[in-house]
């Protein structure tokens, strides 16, 4: 089963979430420091990205089946930035 990993970038913290209810806040807190991730970026953008990359990985999976095409699997690994890269 697919899973998310944040990173908190106060602490260093390293939080893996193996499920997720899009409108649990519980999940955007740092079990560390408490640190927050901002409610809007989590609704509109994390929360749809990891939806849409695992059903894409799905159907992958399905062409696999019926079609015999290769079975394919894509993650996302973050980059890494600072504000200096901003
Ligand atoms: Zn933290």
């Amino acid at each position: 089963m697919a899973y998310m990993r944040i990173h908190c970038g106060d602490c260093g913290m390293v939080k893996e979430v193996h499920k997720y209810v899009p409108d649990d806040t519980e999940v955007r807190y740092c079990p560390l420091c408490g640190s927050e991730i901002d409610r809007d970026i989590w609704e509109t953008m994390i929360i749809p990205a990891v939806e849409l990359l695992n059903k894409a990985n799905r159907a992958f999976i399905a062409k696999h089946t019926e079609e015999n095409t290769t079975p394919i699997y894509i993650d996302v690994i973050a980059d890494h930035f600072t504000r200096d890269d901003m």
